[in-house]
């Protein structure tokens, strides 16, 4: 028997179900969020985030604290794989498809706070872990692990890489890349000096990139692809 009747329901509180139900929100329209964890999760480092994101970023209105926060970046600079060349940089300054370029790297704990800062409180249920979906006329009964049902009559899933949402669609499950990555920031704790640009190293499946979010701190990563002759 369902306990609670909602009109929409977003499966996830990462960067998409916050974006969805701020913008919903925005739109004048409410939403309940099921998060499985006990809290936002703000752990992870940071994202570069492209023109699109800001855009998107801007529909929904919390541009203008994260701007402040993040650099602009204003060159893509990928050294030579040929020893003793130099890099090839590439402005970030002309204008793309779309106008003007907007690219900053973004720390994810300040993105995501300013999501959920923005919602209406009450529209996260953490510790709500969805189990399993089922139809029910119109409207989709969630079964989430404490026993919980909701029933609604939209169901968005923004739940992730193994998203049980997409499962019930009947979607694919994930196929593995074969990609290892790590990936942290250095807070210089004072300011770093480095110019505002995204500097990428690439070359025998290995890829690596460092990048300022703002004066004090770089983010950077390192992605390994094995290749099929085992290098
Ligand atoms: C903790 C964390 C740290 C990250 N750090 C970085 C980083 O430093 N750099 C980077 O480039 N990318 C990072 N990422 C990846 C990046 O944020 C996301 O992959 C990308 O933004 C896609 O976001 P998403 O909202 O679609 O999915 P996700 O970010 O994966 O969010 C999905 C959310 O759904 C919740 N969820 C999953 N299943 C259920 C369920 N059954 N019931 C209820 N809730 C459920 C998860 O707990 C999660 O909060 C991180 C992701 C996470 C979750």
């Amino acid at each position: 028997m369902a306990e609670v009747i909602e009109d929409i329901v977003i499966v996830g509180a990462g960067i998409s179900g916050l974006t969805t139900a701020l913008g919903l929100h925005r739109l004048g329209i409410r939403s309940l969020v099921l998060e499985s964890s006990e809290t936002l999760r703000v752990a992870g480092f940071a994202l570069l985030t492209w023109t699109n994101a800001w855009k998107a970023l801007d529909a929904v209105s919390i541009v203008d604290s994260l701007r402040q926060q993040h650099q602009l970046l204003d060159r893509i600079a990928v050294p030579s794989t040929i020893p003793g060349e130099p890099p090839s940089e590439k402005s970030l300054k002309t204008k793309g498809k779309h106008g003007d370029h907007e690219i900053r790297c973004v720390k994810r704990k300040l993105l995501m706070e300013a999501l959920e800062g923005e919602l209406p409180s009450g529209t996260i249920r953490y510790s709500s872990k969805v189990v399993s979906i089922e139809e029910s006329g119109c409207f989709k009964l969630v079964h989430l692990a404490d026993g919980t049902i909701l029933m609604t009559k939209v169901l968005i899933g923004c739940d992730g890489v193994n998203s049980v949402v997409a499962k019930w669609l009947g979607y694919k499950k994930p196929a593995f890349a074969g990609r290892s990555a790590m990936r942290g920031y250095a807070d210089y704790k004072g300011s770093h000096g480095f110019d505002p640009r995204f500097l990428v190293f690439s070359g025998k499946g290995i890829r690596c990139g460092f990048l300022s979010c703002d004066d004090q701190t770089v983010y950077w990563f390192f992605t390994w692809t094995p290749s099929s002759q085992g290098n």
